[in-house]
């Protein structure tokens, strides 16, 4: 490149490189002041030109570490269904609101804040990991701890499986309530020796993960629950600086008749005040009301503060990051990323068997990630092994983030999405709603009626020897 901007051969500039000392071959990369001497050289003058920023990115604030102040912690309820999430965060919210408080109803804006021993909680109150995965998905890391709720005469079920998996693939800690315990037929025993066998060893056991007797509905170790996320939260030391400009994640938002786009941010640094101009998405504002989790008006909200924000001249996504700039900034911000939403494909560049090799090839992929779905478990074992046995090359590295029994579901395709994986069904399909989802990601998804083929597959795309579909 330097060669043909200064008309000359790259052989002269390797043989004035080589008699400055510097051995190079002819597709390296020379830094800025070597390229100026060797120019020289040759009775060119170069300027160094500022380095490109890209105008959609929100520019990154480096906080003093002695600007940091503890935060409170961010959890979400997840679990299998009819196990008690709800009844578990109705619980908590009901009394954790202290009696001069009750009077300001409660008000459902996606996230709530609770006090023990005088300390906050953060609650995300979309229970579920679907709310988790989507956020994940757009990049959007929001929760620091996971509340597992298995339910004492149910014991661990497919989707408490699939929230070990979230949780752990986000690298967020887990604290398992057995739910339920009131029930006659409640064996918290039998339930943690089933969450042995997915890695969640309680402390009781020599393992490392705390596990609370609770239930929801008789109010039971409700508090025991709540101090052992205290507890948890100590130990990451949660921290933020509150004191500038607030960067934080749209929880949810939606279109609101009487005041227009409402949006639920949970800020995660700095301070956020009425009148901030911000963005969020492609879309930005400035802040014209905040409403706090009990429906009162408030002016500013720190680190981990959910509030409801009035102002965005549109309505943004949930798991979009908000940030307070300078008014040009916010709304050249957000006008640039509708530009280049308009302008690329609609479909994110995801992994693919058939784009694998490029990619790989490309150094854009170190890990392929793996969803397994199959009819039966034996099916799923084997496809899962003989895939991890594909692990020879030092190239790409295979991963299973989840597997499992059943048809390919919408959570799978969207746990896919959060960690650019893809999936391969075996014996089973992808029901609608997977369907119109993996379309919407541009998630591959790959169906089989015999393992070897899979197998093959895989091994073809690692390659580059994977003959192209039609
Ligand atoms: P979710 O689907 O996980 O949100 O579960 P829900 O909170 O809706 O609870 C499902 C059912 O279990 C409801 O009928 C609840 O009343 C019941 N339930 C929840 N927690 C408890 C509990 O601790 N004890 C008993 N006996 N029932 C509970």
């Amino acid at each position: 490149d330097l060669a043909s901007k200064m008309s000359c051969t790259a052989a002269e500039i390797i043989k004035k490189l080589m008699l400055m000392g510097v051995l190079a071959s002819i597709n390296q990369e020379i830094d800025f002041d070597t390229a100026a001497l060797v120019a020289s050289e040759f009775g060119v003058n170069v300027e160094e030109l500022p380095p490109e920023v890209d105008p959609t990115l929100i520019p990154e604030i480096v906080d003093d570490p002695k600007s940091l102040v503890l935060r409170p912690p961010v959890v979400t309820v997840m679990g299998h269904v009819d196990h008690g999430k709800t009844s578990l965060l109705d619980v908590i919210r009901k009394t954790s609101v202290t009696s001069h408080e009750a009077g300001g109803i409660t008000q459902h804006i996606g996230a709530y804040q609770v006090k023990c021993q005088g300390k906050k909680i953060v609650f995300l109150d979309t229970p579920g990991h679907e709310a988790f995965t989507a956020m994940r998905a757009r990049g959007a890391q929001v929760t620091d701890i996971a509340i597992l709720v298995v339910a004492a005469d149910d014991g661990v079920m497919p989707q408490t499986i699939e929230a070990i998996h979230h949780a752990k693939d986000a690298d967020v800690p887990i604290i398992v309530a057995v739910n339920k315990i009131d029930k006659p037929g409640a064996n918290p025993a039998n339930v943690k020796n089933e969450l042995m066998e997915h890695g969640l060893v309680p402390e009781e056991y020599g393992g490392d993960t705390i596990m609370v007797e609770v239930s929801a509905k008789k109010n039971i170790g409700i508090n025991d629950l709540l101090e052992m996320v205290l507890l948890v939260a100590e130990m990451k030391e949660l921290k933020a600086n509150p004191k500038r400009e607030a960067r934080g994640v749209i929880i949810e938002a939606q279109l609101d008749k009487g005041r227009g786009p409402v949006a639920t941010v949970l800020v995660q640094s700095g301070t956020l005040r009425i009148g901030d101009s911000i963005v969020a998405g492609t879309t930005y504002g400035k802040v014209r009301a905040m409403l706090n989790d009990r429906g009162e008006n408030v002016k500013k909200a720190g680190p981990s503060v959910p509030v409801e924000v009035l102002g965005l001249n549109d309505v943004p996504a949930a798991g979009d990051e908000l940030a307070a700039l300078e008014e040009k900034q916010a709304r050249t911000i957000a006008e640039k990323r509708m530009e280049k939403q308009r302008n690329e494909m609609i479909h994110a560049k995801k992994v693919s068997l058939d784009d694998l090799f490029n990619q790989i090839q490309e150094g854009q992929l170190k890990d392929l990630n793996i969803v397994v779905k199959a009819d039966v478990q034996g099916s799923v074992e084997a496809l899962n092994s003989s895939l991890l046995g594909l692990n020879k090359n030092d190239e790409v590295r295979v991963r299973i983030v989840h597997s499992g029994v059943g048809a390919v579901t919408e959570s799978d395709v969207m746990l896919a999405s959060a960690s650019n994986a893809l999936v391969i069904a075996f014996n089973v399909r992808p029901d609608a709603n997977a369907r119109r989802v993996a379309d919407a990601e541009a998630i591959d998804i790959r169906t089989y009626r015999v393992i070897y083929d899979a197998l093959n597959d895989v091994k073809d795309a690692m390659s580059g020897m994977l003959a192209p579909k039609y």
